[in-house]
């Protein structure tokens, strides 16, 4: 959830009022720039974001750039993600929250710190705060960004 110019790994909108609170990361940070012709939506930011959220950046640059059903990769000059296209960054923040909410948050306890594997085709959440080993919600199986997690664990 976005709050006071920051990203808070938590679905509970009480702790973004606790200065205190250690689950969060900066804002993604997006840069529209022409290369060749062709304009490029830049997240110049994705390395500190990605290991902000504990999340695999290729894996989290490859999910957006799919949601967006745009050509996506690593740029190796700026050393960060980009899609082609161009994109309001509400658009890209709202990808990214459902991606915390869903597969980095605990669905028991509300802190981040999800370990994912593949049981039996199904990913598995292990909480490293509380110790609760759970299936993600059996609704996003049906998911793409489902199915590209399945296939970025099983590699
Ligand atoms: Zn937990």
């Amino acid at each position: 959830m976005i709050s006071n110019n920051e990203l808070y790994l938590t679905t509970n909108e009480a702790v973004t009022f606790d200065p205190n609170y250690r689950y969060k990361a900066p804002m993604p940070l997006f840069e529209i720039r022409k290369v060749k012709g062709s304009q490029i939506t830049y997240f110049t930011n994705s390395s500190i974001i990605a290991s902000s959220i504990q999340f695999n950046e290729q894996l989290l640059i490859k999910i957006i750039g799919n949601e967006l059903s745009c050509r996506s990769g690593y740029d190796d000059n700026y050393r960060c993600g980009f899609f082609k296209g161009v994109f309001e960054k509400q658009q890209i923040n709202n990808i990214i929250c459902y991606v915390i909410q869903n597969y980095i948050i605990c669905q028991v306890c509300d802190y981040p710190e999800i370990e994912m594997y593949v049981k039996k085709g199904c990913i598995k959440q292990n909480c490293k705060s509380c110790g609760k080993k759970r299936y993600v919600k059996n609704e996003l199986e049906i998911t793409k960004i489902y199915q590209i997690i399945v296939n970025h664990l099983n590699k």
